[in-house]
């Protein structure tokens, strides 16, 4: 996977991608990651890559050419590559697992991050493949969204994790969110971990985590439980957890 981010702070990447997991896939040579300063791409005599909005009202907006000319650049050398442009945008669709497994089937990914009022609307009308929001909220700039995305989808490229299973029982990538975990000591202060974990019978294990899932969905994300096509003993456990509540 090739990670290409277009952005005005170069400088931001650099303890994220340079630690843990990403730092681990980069040297695996299992990610590469390109990140570009667009303000270079300006064609303006000071550098400019921003100007004030045509109508009127507060901010800056970011201007069409920096950013169509670095992405014509990027995508020119690696036209080979099955790549998606992506605008990070609190107006766009909203992040999940399951957008993060569509990306992580590509070969490039291109960051657009934004900053200041916003981007000049041709930027997405006619550059971008995706429009990504990370939440409704509001950030400065786009970078920590691209940020997420690109930690998202590494995890789930092959070789990354050094447990391949671990990806696939995380939260959101079975429907659910993922049973409790406990470690050592057995009795820490009083508090005992479940005695089936310390059985060694792995179908009862594997039972009882089944179980916590849908119940931790159930307290916590019931809406997930809603478009899931639930098994029998599915059902039974819900009843089960509703009559209790
Ligand atoms: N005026 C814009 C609006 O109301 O939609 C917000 C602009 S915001 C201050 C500046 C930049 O931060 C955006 O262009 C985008 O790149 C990034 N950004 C802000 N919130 C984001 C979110 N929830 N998800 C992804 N990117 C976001």
């Amino acid at each position: 996977m090739r990670y290409d981010v277009l952005t005005l702070f170069p400088e931001m990447f650099t303890g994220v991608l340079g630690s843990s997991i990403l730092k681990k896939a980069e040297e695996k040579q299992l990610v590469s990651f390109n990140i570009v300063d667009f303000r270079t791409y300006s064609e303006d005599k000071h550098n400019r890559v921003d100007d004030y909005p045509y109508g009127g009202g507060g901010g800056m907006v970011l201007t069409p050419q920096p950013i169509f000319d670095a992405i014509g650049d990027l995508t020119k050398v690696h036209s080979s590559l099955k790549k998606r442009i992506i605008l990070l945008c609190p107006q766009g669709e909203r992040y999940t697992q399951k957008k993060a497994e569509e990306l992580a089937e590509f070969d490039q990914l291109i960051f657009i991050c934004g900053h200041y009022e916003g981007y000049d609307e041709r930027i997405r009308e006619h550059l971008v493949t995706d429009e990504i929001s990370i939440g409704d909220y509001v950030l400065t700039g786009g970078e920590l969204g691209a940020m997420v995305i690109i930690d998202s989808v590494t995890r789930l490229l092959t070789g990354v994790l050094g447990n391949e299973t671990s990806a696939v029982t995380d939260s959101f990538s079975t429907g659910l969110l993922e049973y409790p975990h406990y470690t050592r000591p057995v009795d820490f202060r009083g508090f005992k971990v479940p005695e089936v974990l310390l059985s060694g019978h792995h179908k009862n294990i594997n039972e009882w985590r089944h179980r916590e899932a849908i119940k931790r969905t159930f307290q916590r994300r019931p809406d997930l439980l809603e478009k899931r096509q639930l098994s029998q003993l599915e059902k039974e456990w819900l009843e089960n957890f509703k009559d209790k509540c």
